[in-house]
């Protein structure tokens, strides 16, 4: 049962809804769909055109989405709208090396079913996922689209107003910043954001490759960065495929970016090894500057902030979007409880359940990196044992299975 709508003394306004979430984006997309899902009026409205965001090429780029979040895609009407056929992971393979020499023979291994469990993720093309997204968003009942728009929002204790310029004036009960990293809505509610620059750079690639990955993903640790390997579903041109993702200095990751697709793809031979046979580019190359951050609050006065606009991570774990997704659902369940979705007290429950691991995540990535980004023979022999000892004691390997399933 809703309780009773109040408009703000004062305002005209064209309309009353439930939420209006600013950013439409993967992680503020799917929270729409999953609250229009649940019978709640939901708006959405982005700076810029949803249908270019789709690239209709093979771009290289893809997400690992846990299997927890698989389950939210699904319940928001996302996962069966995919395209293109998600890759599971079933297993995953960390090991610490050098380029051009073979991985140490300390490494970890897990198994998808030593968790008893299905898949650890899926890897799934980010055009694949927008395509999805768009679709939903066009087709939900009691979601309506403003995009590309700009947006003035005004909070008070009562509710917030939204006037989409060149569209309606509408009451809302809350406002969800689903922005990305520069969120105008988390500066104009003065929250303050704690940065830490890694002075990193991420490449990012596809390449399609001689033999089967066989579901397997590789995290192998380099004194440059860590390099992954993330397995995709193939194409008609490309039946054996996988994602790249690594981090360099920033001065060798711009150098390596500009270098000629030959040049480019034996620096990935080097630091992939030799076990999927021969290899070649597919689709684009993307080369992003690396940082984190994490906002002192997650909540204003009729304000809830999600996903990048909230906090970033190294993308050292693939965990950026993942967590985003998570905001998405702890908030969703609480929204569809019932009650004011704008409330102090909803607000303090969702920043409660989501701060924690959101900063655990943040602190574990930033030791990792610093663990790993590193040269020094007595840390390399540390984090090999540590890596070892993981490796021979089954319940905190199942302690990792669970935080990678998310
Ligand atoms: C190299 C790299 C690799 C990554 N790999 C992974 C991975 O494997 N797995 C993973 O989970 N994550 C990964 N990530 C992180 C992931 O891309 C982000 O966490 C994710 O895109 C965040 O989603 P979001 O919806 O919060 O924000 P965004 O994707 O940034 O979307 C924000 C939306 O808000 C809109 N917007 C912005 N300002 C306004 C405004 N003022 N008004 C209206 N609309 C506005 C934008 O147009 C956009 O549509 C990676 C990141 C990098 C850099």
């Amino acid at each position: 049962m809703h309780e009773p709508r109040r408009t703000i003394p004062g305002q005209t306004i064209d309309s009353e809804i439930d939420v209006a979430v600013v950013g439409a984006g993967p992680v503020g997309g799917a929270l729409a769909c999953h609250l229009a899902r649940g019978g709640r009026r939901v708006v959405v409205i982005d700076r810029a055109a949803l249908p270019p965001m789709e690239h209709p090429d093979f771009d290289g780029r893809a997400y690992a989405i846990a299997a927890g979040n698989q389950r939210f895609l699904a319940e928001a009407g996302l996962w069966d709208g995919l395209p293109f056929t998600p890759c599971p992971i079933e297993q995953i393979r960390v090991s610490d090396g050098r380029p051009g020499r073979p991985p140490s023979p300390l490494f970890l291994h897990f198994d998808h079913a030593e968790a008893n469990t299905g898949p650890f993720g899926w890897i799934v093309e980010a055009r694949s996922l927008r395509i999805a997204l768009n679709a939903a968003l066009a087709a939900t009942p009691g979601l309506t689209v403003f995009a590309p728009a700009a947006v003035q929002v005004q909070r008070q204790a009562e509710g917030a107003n939204i006037e989409i310029a060149g569209g309606p004036r509408l009451a809302a009960r809350l406002v969800v910043a689903a922005e990305g990293r520069a969120s105008p809505l988390r500066e104009a509610a003065g929250i303050p954001v704690t940065r830490i620059p890694y002075r990193q750079s991420g490449l990012v690639a596809a390449i399609a490759h001689e033999r089967d990955h066989r579901n397997v993903a590789l995290e192998h640790f380099l004194p440059g960065g860590p390099f992954a390997q993330l397995p995709m579903s193939g194409t008609e041109d490309a039946p054996h495929l996988s994602g790249i993702v690594f981090t360099e200095r920033t001065a060798t990751a711009e150098r390596l970016h500009r270098l000629p697709d030959a040049a480019f793809t034996a620096e990935v031979a080097r630091r992939l090894g030799h076990h999927l046979g021969a290899i070649r580019l597919v689709g684009k190359r993307w080369c992003y500057p690396l940082s984190a951050m994490h906002a002192a609050r997650y909540f204003d006065t009729r304000l809830a902030l999600v996903g990048d606009s909230a906090h970033g991570v190294h993308p050292i774990a693939g965990q950026g979007l993942n967590l985003g997704l998570r905001d998405a659902a702890v908030l969703a369940e609480l929204i569809l409880a019932g009650g004011d979705p704008g409330s102090e007290g909803l607000l303090r429950a969702y920043q409660a359940a989501r701060r924690g691991p959101n900063l655990l995540m943040l602190a574990a990535t930033d030791a990792l990196d610093r663990l790993f980004s590193n040269d020094n023979p007595a840390i390399r022999l540390a984090r090999d044992l540590g890596i070892a000892a993981v490796h021979r004691a089954p319940p905190l390997k199942r302690f990792f299975i669970r935080r990678a399933m998310g």
